[in-house]
């Protein structure tokens, strides 16, 4: 599981804010205003859930569901803290209850449903809540005839959950595949980074699957896979362009052109 750097980039401070990809210090308004991309070099800085709803879906359109289901340590496990008080910190922290969130929208006037995961909260690890909001979201575009929408921001599976967590892969993709067989229509939007069981699971079943640009997008990491295998990686390797060029994406689009791809496939699709 990756874990999230805190108070580095994505909270406000100073005015000025280091750049993951050119190292630049970068003036953070300008960083703002361009939906917190990198002036110099298109770098896409990681972005909340709550930011998603509000770049991808009309104003005022998204109607949450199951706000506030939140997890229930089944295992009550306990490392160097509590994971029960990992998660109230994460609450905190973040004002979310999980680290993902679903509900009913428009986009450019379509209705679709959208889900959206937040790396913030537990490295947007997927534990049962972040599963069964996938899940539901899925039942929710099959029941009401809707297109389904996700971003994926995600380290992987919530190790905390230990087996529970592994499960929702599964459960996820029976619920797309239930879409799919009736015809439902799922577009998939990874962003920096999407790997471990997210990537191996509902991320990757879109009909569509568009990615941002540089995004980092993988199952298991660099060094396992180099000592695994014992051979080098090239320097671009789980980039979403190489990802691309290997026919694992379908389309790379910037942040700001999202929204309007979106409807346009929806367009399409339904
Ligand atoms: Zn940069």
């Amino acid at each position: 599981m990756l874990r999230p750097r805190r108070k580095k980039k994505d909270v406000p401070g100073g005015l000025f804010v280091k750049c993951d990809g050119c190292g630049e210090m970068v003036y953070r308004r300008n960083v703002q205003e361009r939906l917190q991309i990198c002036p110099e070099c298109n770098y896409h800085f990681r972005i909340g859930a709550r930011e998603r709803v509000r770049l991808h879906t009309d104003e005022g359109s998204f109607d949450e569901r199951d706000a506030d289901m939140a997890a229930c340590d089944p295992l009550h496990f306990v490392a160097a803290k509590a994971y029960a008080d990992q998660i109230k910190s994460y609450m905190q922290r973040t004002g979310l209850n999980e680290a993902a969130i679903y509900g009913t929208c428009r986009i450019e006037d379509r209705p679709a449903v959208f889900a959206a995961m937040d790396f913030r909260f537990a490295g947007g690890s997927m534990g049962s809540v972040v599963g069964e909001k996938i899940t539901r979201a899925a039942e929710l575009a099959l029941a009401e005839g809707l297109p389904l929408v996700t971003t994926a921001a995600s380290g992987g599976a919530r190790m905390q959950e230990s087996a529970y967590s592994l499960m929702q892969m599964a459960k996820t993709c029976a619920a797309l595949k239930r879409l799919s067989d009736a015809g439902g229509a799922y577009i998939s939007i990874m962003t920096h980074p999407t790997t471990g069981g997210v990537t191996a699971s509902w991320a990757s079943m879109g009909d569509v699957i568009i990615a941002e640009p540089g995004a980092l997008i993988g199952f298991a990491g660099r060094r396992v896979i180099e000592q695994t295998i014992n051979q080098e990686l090239p320097a671009d390797f789980q980039t979403a362009e190489f990802l691309l060029e290997h026919g694992f994406l379908d389309i790379i689009v910037e942040r700001g052109q999202i929204k309007q791809t979106l409807a346009r496939l929806i367009g399409y699709l339904s």
